[in-house]
């Protein structure tokens, strides 16, 4: 195929790859990335005794992200974020990233720039080297894929499949923050243009993947998943994927400020099913024995205890939500699914 012509806006492609190059500084050799980019392929050398484990995750525009709300740092960051919070997710190591770009010719420079930098600025936040990727044209759309590579030790990987009957249920951080603050993003998106660099406080904008929880409950935890699709998706994933049923404590469930001020100002209905089927908040779900004793905090973030896993009874629903009232009702899985809206 003829390679399209380079446009006012970006360098041709070549240039391109060479700034992305010089600004990820890789190609510089570690104990585990060989070779980074530059040649053909990037070359890995896991640790003796370690495993791979690889992800990938689209960042789509208008799908994941709109050019009209989020600054193209928060772009970069959160197309990174999601292939390191798979990886916190399975308790891996980061060894390397790679990023394919899909780029429509009149994509402005300064924009490129921005979402290299927000991606790059995550990467050495956890150490880990941008080592190749790919660059084309696209006729319209911006297209953005993580490739994300860790490793662990052998059989040290904990799977969605891991919980047992008894186990109890935490999750890390907060819930409804991000989609808190997507709903004020679309609301007022001009106030968040300034946000171009990642600071807490912004779980929809800089959500922080929690890679240094994940390697702390390699020895602690049963199950693990991230919640990226909201706490109902995942965690009815989790429960699928073990065979086991959950019930959780509305009065233990961490809601974020961001989503209780929501629903304070009006912009939400209800904290609560932002906390329950809201998307993007990127913190993990997990389970251990009830004699396993979890820490309160792990690596600075607030752990809490919010539910148990059981048997599935017939006809019952795999998740029950013990309301602060008492009642017992059963939670579907609400949140984001592509191809059903
Ligand atoms: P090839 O045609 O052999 O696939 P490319 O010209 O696509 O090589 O890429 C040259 C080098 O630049 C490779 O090491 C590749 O991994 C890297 N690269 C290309 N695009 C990107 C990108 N968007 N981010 C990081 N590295 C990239
Ligand atoms: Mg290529």
């Amino acid at each position: 195929m003829p390679r399209p012509k380079p446009t006012r806006n970006l360098p041709g492609e070549l240039a391109l790859i060479d700034s992305i190059r010089r600004k990820a500084s890789a190609g510089r050799a570690s104990s585990t990335l060989r070779l980074g980019i530059g040649d053909d392929c990037a070359i890995l050398r896991p640790t003796t005794g370690y495993e791979i484990c690889v992800t990938t995750d689209f960042s789509l525009e208008n799908v994941h992200f709109r050019r009209d709300l989020h600054p193209p740092q928060s772009v970069g960051h959160r197309c990174l974020a999601r292939g390191l919070s798979d990886l916190a997710a399975m308790g891996a190591d980061p060894l390397a990233v790679f990023l394919s770009l899909a780029l429509p010719a009149r994509t402005p420079r300064a924009w490129v720039d921005g979402l290299m930098e927000g991606l790059l600025a995550l990467a050495r936040r956890h150490h880990v080297p941008l080592a190749g990727g790919d660059t084309a044209q696209s006729p319209q759309l911006i297209a953005a894929d993580i490739i994300a590579v860790g490793q662990l030790p052998r059989n040290a990987a904990l799977l969605r499949s891991g919980a047992q009957p008894g186990d109890t249920l935490y999750v890390t951080g907060a819930l409804g923050g991000s989609a808190a603050e997507l709903l004020a993003l679309t609301r007022s998106p001009k106030q968040f243009r300034n946000f171009t660099q990642a600071t807490s406080g912004h779980p929809h904008l800089y959500p922080q993947p929690h890679l240094a929880i994940g390697r702390r409950l390699r020895k602690l935890a049963r199950a693990i998943i991230d919640i990226s699709d909201g706490l109902s998706t995942d965690l009815t994933h989790l429960c699928q994927a073990s065979g086991f049923a959950a019930e959780i404590d509305e009065a233990a469930l961490p809601i974020h400020p961001l989503a209780t001020h929501a629903e304070r100002s009006g912009l939400a209905p209800s904290a609560l099913e932002l906390a329950l089927h809201g998307g993007e908040d990127y913190e993990l779900l997990f389970t251990a024995p009830p004699t396993t004793p979890i820490p309160r905090t792990l690596a600075g973030v607030p752990i809490r205890r919010i539910g148990t896993m059981g048997k599935p009874k017939r006809n019952q629903p795999l998740i029950i939500l013990k309301s602060k009232t008492g009642q017992r009702i059963p939670i579907k899985a609400s949140g984001w699914q592509h191809f059903t809206k």
